[in-house]
């Protein structure tokens, strides 16, 4: 005699009894059966399952959480590089021959619409912030601005945004 809830985990759907369920099911239970002698019981498996759902949901909520926090310093930095009247936005980098490195590195920078002129940081508008001449192959195709609304991932354009912005409340 299988029970039920451990049956219908294997089978993928409400096991229906013993007596309707199909030969390739009970085959399939089967062997399950063999692969583990005692299932949990019904209501372990239901604690378990329960356990996972609200681990699951608490890893969501972190993610969703920091994303947040993310979106909400972007616009903080944006406003400030506002009053230094630069106008930024997000744009992922599509140069492609280092894709895969960017998007470990953050492939989403804060593209300049204005230039930008700060103590010794100088960047062209069309440039992103973590524009250097011996990086210009990897960071030149920034097609369009991001219209999702994310936040961008770039170490260096962050850490250089924070350090103007700050700065540039000062001066
Ligand atoms: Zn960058």
């Amino acid at each position: 005699m299988h029970n039920a809830e451990w049956a219908s985990a294997i089978l993928g759907h409400p096991f229906p009894g013993q007596h309707r369920v199909t030969w390739p099911d009970l085959y399939l239970l089967h062997i399950a059966a063999e692969a583990e002698p005692s299932p949990p019981p019904p209501p372990l498996a239901t604690a378990a399952a329960a356990r996972h759902r609200a681990e699951r949901e608490t890893a969501r909520a972190a993610v969703e959480q920091a994303y947040r926090q993310q979106v909400e310093e972007w616009e903080q930095l944006a406003a400030g590089l506002a009053d230094l009247g630069v106008r930024a936005e997000v744009r992922h980098n599509y140069t492609s021959h280092r894709h895969l490195d960017c998007y470990r590195q953050g492939g989403d920078h804060i593209y300049l619409l204005d230039d930008l002129h700060i103590g010794r940081l100088q960047r062209s508008a069309g440039r992103v912030l973590c524009f250097t001449p011996s990086r210009a192959k990897d960071l030149q195709d920034f097609p369009d601005a991001a219209t999702d609304g994310r936040p961008p991932t770039c170490r260096a354009c962050l850490t250089t945004a924070r350090r103007i912005t700050t700065r540039g409340a000062v001066t």
